[in-house]
């Protein structure tokens, strides 16, 4: 498990199950015994509404727990954490004697300390960037690197400081499943908020019909049933508001963190080109495996438009060598962007079954061509930037 690295979040997520325990506890308390069984049941005579609300009641309160126990399982088991790359571990230790050699200026200088991208043409981690056809990457081709976690970005993955660890398609750490909701959790976090305003829903409903009928056969009103009816209306804005918001970023493809800067956001893309594709008038090349120092010739313009003037590797390297155009998206665009349907499917899973019940991840996508599946910008930006095709070359073995 990776834990908060924070003491105070720590201590937060730990203690939020137990007021959630006494939350659903008092409400359990009021809604089954003091409303069904004692009120509707006992003292009105209608067994009828006793049993619809009693069902409801559980129906939704099984399903709303199930759904938060498989969020908390994956959470613990799968959190869709980037692996630490290999200078992570020696190069935080430093951090942390220089932190404390620092004392309270800490932040800054702490930051400044962290490594710049590694430079060895042959980085661990690299080669999974390049084999695709187009990944992120950053002006100079190369992938976004984690000075943090000293490893290079998959796509769409962001860093949470609470973990201290890149998370894939992070969404937000969320104290009450003590975690964060990202790739792996997003589907049953977002079921966990609908099935939770459903329940809080009954919650609403059974009480605010015993005050009503109570207050109508002159019975007075029960001070619980108000307690309730508040924690109902407290959490089902609160719930209600979640689900939406969920669901909204997923039928536009976005996680919490990208939505924050969708508006302003440019991507830049390392899309595949044939081998030995000039650089164009608005686009950069970079071929990978990236150079060796040795074999680098002198390259007096470093602006970006061409990275590798001359590659002499071996005759292996060449055979396997991938050239990659370097181009941006206009501000807002969204590469992954599916369509509303398809986004939600990506997220969700393919049928109705796997859209309401909380049991299958859905599969990951696995392709050449992508980390995650491109939508119609793909081809539209080789046009915008007339990248000629690679179909020919992808069909050749190896
Ligand atoms: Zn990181």
């Amino acid at each position: 498990m990776v834990s908060a690295q924070r003491a105070t979040t720590r201590w937060v997520t730990r203690s939020i199950p137990f007021f959630l325990i006494g939350f659903v506890g008092f409400t359990s308390y009021v809604v089954v015994q003091r409303i069904c069984l004692d009120f509707f049941l006992t003292r009105q005579q209608k067994p009828g509404t006793a049993t619809a609300f009693l069902v409801v009641y559980s129906l939704t309160l099984l399903l709303a727990l199930i759904a938060y126990l498989r969020v908390l399982f994956v959470i613990i088991y799968n959190p869709g954490v980037v692996p630490l790359g290999p200078n992570a571990v020696t190069q935080r230790e430093e951090n942390k004697k220089t932190r404390r050699m620092l004392g309270r200026q800490d932040d800054i200088e702490a930051k400044s300390a962290n490594p710049p991208p590694d430079e060895n043409p042959d980085s661990p981690g690299l080669e999974a960037f390049y084999s695709k056809d187009v990944f992120v990457c950053n002006e100079d081709g190369r992938p976004k690197w984690c000075a943090s976690c000293c490893n290079w970005k998959p796509d769409r993955a962001h860093h949470c400081s609470e973990l201290e660890r890149c998370c894939l398609k992070m969404d937000h750490f969320c104290p009450w499943v003590g975690g964060i909701v990202g790739e792996p959790s997003y589907k049953f976090f977002t079921q966990f908020t609908f099935y939770a305003t459903l329940y809080w829903g009954a919650v609403i409903a059974a009480t605010a019909f015993a005050l009503q009928q109570s207050k109508s056969s002159g019975a007075g009103i029960d001070g619980f049933y108000i307690g309730a009816l508040g924690l109902g209306c407290f959490f089902v804005i609160f719930t209600f508001t979640m689900t939406g918001t969920a669901v909204r970023y997923i039928c536009m493809n976005l996680t919490n963190v990208d939505y924050l800067k969708s508006k302003v956001v440019v991507h830049c893309l390392a899309i595949r080109v044939p081998q030995g594709t000039p650089p164009g008038p608005n686009y950069g090349i970079i071929t990978y495996p990236l150079p060796r120092q040795d074999d680098r010739a002198p390259s007096p313009n470093l602006s970006g438009q061409t990275v590798t003037e001359n590659n002499t590797n071996s005759p292996r390297d060449l055979l396997a060598s991938r050239s990659f155009a370097i181009v941006k998206t206009q501000i807002g665009e969204n590469p992954w962007d599916l369509g509303p349907f398809r986004n939600w499917k990506s997220v969700m899973g393919n049928n109705i079954i796997d859209w309401l019940l909380p049991i299958n991840i859905p599969p990951n996508y696995v392709s050449n061509e992508s980390m995650y599946e491109m939508g119609p910008l793909y081809p539209e930006l080789r046009r915008r930037y007339g990248l000629p095709d690679i179909e020919h070359e992808s069909k050749t073995p190896g």
